[in-house]
């Protein structure tokens, strides 16, 4: 095939696996080539209301078998995961043009978030005693029940990671899950969907739609119980609105202009070795990579010449293998967004320290990992979302005003804080207003940790994805309280006026002994 290592013959079986009974397709081209992968077939909007009938009547069947088989399910599809690797590799590859390092990372992680959700789910979900309001008088207990069906849209930029993140959860709870695939990312999550429908996940429980990102998104929004959306902020909130309609509930995983704060007690060349992966990888089409850099001015100049000849540096090119450091742009209009914002910067001003320009002898759609300085608030990149490969520099004279600098924008997705002092760069990360604040790393620290909660503040998103708090967006909880019968609560005036004394005492000695 050209510009992918994937047979015909397995894409016709992944596009096969597309939820649609309509004949509609949409051409999707491989960014290291330009070359065209394949027709991807398209649903229609009666298509997501079929699956979503189906995927619900699954769910009833599937929350019917209980956390264990749930468990033992998703682990199995965890081992396929990883047995499956260099498949789902090749094809992250060949739909979003990062290099073969960036998508093991993303089947890595994928991994782990399953392994993660087959683990805890029965612990975080299972029914627990809380405090009685009255004790001995009153037992409660509260339960959770799966929200029914989940709807999932995605992006193309992590299309494997990312969908984990969000169906493996909703099935773990017990949910079925009807999921809008970007159409650049559709055969990596059809790659992954496959190890786990192989491991004993249902398949209608889990149906992919693909199309107009408008039309099908909300099919998806409409048909849904709880949605899990993660994209731009203008699509973000138009989901949420639709959403409103019906009081669905949604959780948003938005843009950012994340800041990197590198303090003056760093080891310069130590710090800019890292920085520059937190600002490159995926050639910047990441969510939480970095894109501002505010450097204290005594280590300013070393770290900056570092940073620049280790970006240079990298090896650039097309490679199903790990011969290179940095891939392609995904889209066209990717290189339009990160080639205006460049010249933009650069007619207003801004200095070009590396990179600047497009590499069309490496393919169509790549482009060098650029270094800027001088940019300055009337330039298109410099408060808004680049999402590609362009970082600007700025030299600051304390760490207050780095921090004031990361926290000046409307974003606050993540955040990174070189230091040489661990308990220093704490004190400065719980100053900075992001979801996720890395300590020596750009992104990954955070993002690998799928115990913990993931998501923005402001702009950056709304709700959090991973963690405990990702398990319990996809319930309802119920609580159930009964009279024990030990003492029988007041009723009349006159039952009011015999135990108010005693119900008094009782909060005293509540209060006395500081039980909740
Ligand atoms: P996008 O908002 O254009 O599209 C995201 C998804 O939404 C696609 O599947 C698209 O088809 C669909 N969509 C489009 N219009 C819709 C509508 N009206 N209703 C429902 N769905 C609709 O975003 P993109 O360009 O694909 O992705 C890049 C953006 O996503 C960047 O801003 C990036 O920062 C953000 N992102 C955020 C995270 C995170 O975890 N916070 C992760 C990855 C990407």
């Amino acid at each position: 095939m050209p510009g992918t290592p994937l047979t015909r013959s397995f894409i016709d079986e992944l596009d096969h696996d597309i939820h649609t009974s309509i004949t509609d397709t949409t051409e999707v081209f491989a960014p290291f080539t330009g070359e065209k992968i394949h027709d991807l077939p398209v649903s229609a909007v009666d298509d997501v209301t079929d699956a979503a009938t189906k995927a619900r009547a699954a769910q009833k069947r599937w929350f019917a078998t209980g956390f264990e088989h749930r468990r033992r399910v998703l682990l199995r599809a965890h081992d396929l995961l990883l047995e499956r690797r260099e498949l789902l590799i090749d094809a992250l590859q060949t739909e979003t043009g990062k290099t073969r390092g960036q998508a093991f990372e993303e089947v890595f992680i994928g991994a782990s978030a399953t392994r993660y959700y087959a683990v805890s789910a029965k612990s975080v979900l299972r029914p627990r005693a809380r405090r009685a309001g009255i004790p001995l008088v009153i037992r409660t207990q509260v339960s959770y029940r799966p929200k029914g069906l989940v709807g999932v849209i995605t992006p193309w930029n992590y299309p494997l990671s990312l969908s984990l993140f969000d169906v493996i959860p909703a099935l773990a709870a017990g949910n079925g899950v009807v999921q809008k695939a970007d159409n650049q990312g559709a055969l990596s999550i059809l790659a992954a969907r496959r190890a786990f429908i192989d491991a004993g996940v249902p398949a209608e429980l889990w149906a992919v739609v693909t199309g107009d990102g408008t039309e099908i998104g909300n099919a998806v929004v409409d048909a849904a119980n709880y949605v899990c959306f993660t994209g731009s902020t203008a699509t973000g909130k138009k989901v949420a609105a639709r959403g409103a309609e019906a009081l669905t509930a949604v959780s948003l995983e938005l843009g950012g202009k994340n800041p990197m704060i590198v303090l003056d007690d760093v080891d310069p060349r130590t710090a800019a070795q890292n920085a520059v992966y937190a600002c490159y990888a995926s050639l910047g089409q990441l969510c939480v990579s970095i894109e501002r850099i505010y450097v204290q001015r005594s280590v300013a100049d070393a770290f900056t010449r570092e940073f620049v000849a280790r970006t240079a540096a990298l090896v650039q090119g097309p490679a199903f293998d790990f011969s290179t450091d940095v891939g392609s742009l995904t889209l066209p209009s990717q290189l339009e967004r990160v080639q205006a914002h460049v010249d933009d910067a650069v007619a207003k001003g801004a200095t070009v320290l590396t990179g600047g320009s497009a590499r069309p002898d490496l393919g169509p759609l790549f482009f060098e990992p650029t270094v800027l300085t001088d940019v300055t608030d009337e330039m298109d990149c410099s408060r808004n979302e680049t999402f590609g490969p362009v970082v600007a520099i700025t030299v600051v004279d304390s760490a207050d005003q780095a921090i004031a600098a990361a926290n000046d924008s409307e974003f606050g997705l993540n955040a990174s804080v070189f230091s040489g002092s661990i308990s220093r760069a704490r004190r400065v990360a719980h100053l900075i207003d992001a979801g996720s604040i890395n300590i020596n790393e750009g992104y990954r620290a955070t993002f690998s940790s799928v115990d913990a909660p993931m998501g923005g503040m402001k702009q950056s998103g709304l709700g959090r994805r991973n963690g405990r708090e990702g398990i319990l967006r996809f319930v309802d909880a119920r609580t159930v309280a009964n009279a024990t019968g030990l003492m029988t609560l007041p009723r009349t005036g006159a039952e009011f006026a015999k135990l108010s004394g005693v119900m008094i005492l009782m909060l005293v000695a509540l209060k006395a002994i500081r039980r909740r």
